[in-house]
């Protein structure tokens, strides 16, 4: 049991109905949501109060078959194949549902594992932002997360739709 108000590791007082402390996570901060849109250094994290977790150091085997390019080349016992990834160098499999969807939209097999495909997708997103600027097609004010200084060409609601429909 754990006694409220509780008193953490750094000696921030929770009281009952608050969000519970972050070092009573079983996750680590740096594998977390919380992670891909506030970044923190491991020293920052640390005197917050987060757990982190350090970068597993065992070296990971080498794929154990060479990947076709093209999907209709692949072949099912690519389900029983390690892949190694080709930034991290983390091993991973591809599944039955995976490898269904691969080849319903005719894709690649990945070659980066999910983690590192979940970060590069996050890097595309737009940050957490909001922005007053102004329709370009007809002037109007508008609010938007594409801030102004980013090459897209951002319309309001009405002229966007008109073009795309
Ligand atoms: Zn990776
Ligand atoms: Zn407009």
């Amino acid at each position: 049991m754990t006694d409220v108000p509780y008193e953490d590791k750094l000696g921030r007082v929770y009281e009952y109905g608050e969000m519970l402390p972050a070092e009573m996570s079983p996750w680590a901060y740096n594998e977390s949501t919380a992670y891909e849109w506030i970044p923190v250094t491991k020293d920052e994290a640390i005197k917050k109060g987060l757990n982190w977790r350090d970068p597993d150091l065992r070296k990971y085997k080498d794929a154990t078959m060479e990947v076709p390019k093209h999907i209709k080349d692949v072949k099912d016992d690519i389900l029983k194949a390690i892949l190694k990834c080709i930034n991290c160098g983390k091993n991973y499999q591809i599944i039955q549902k995976e490898l269904t969807f691969l080849r319903r939209f005719n894709l690649p097999i990945p070659d980066h594992c999910p983690l590192c495909r979940d970060r590069a997708r996050i890097k595309q997103l737009n940050p957490m932002m909001i922005y007053n600027r102004s329709c370009v097609k007809c002037g109007k004010d508008i609010e938007t997360s594409y801030a102004s200084n980013r090459p897209e060409i951002v319309y309001c609601e009405k002229c966007y739709q008109q073009e795309v429909y």
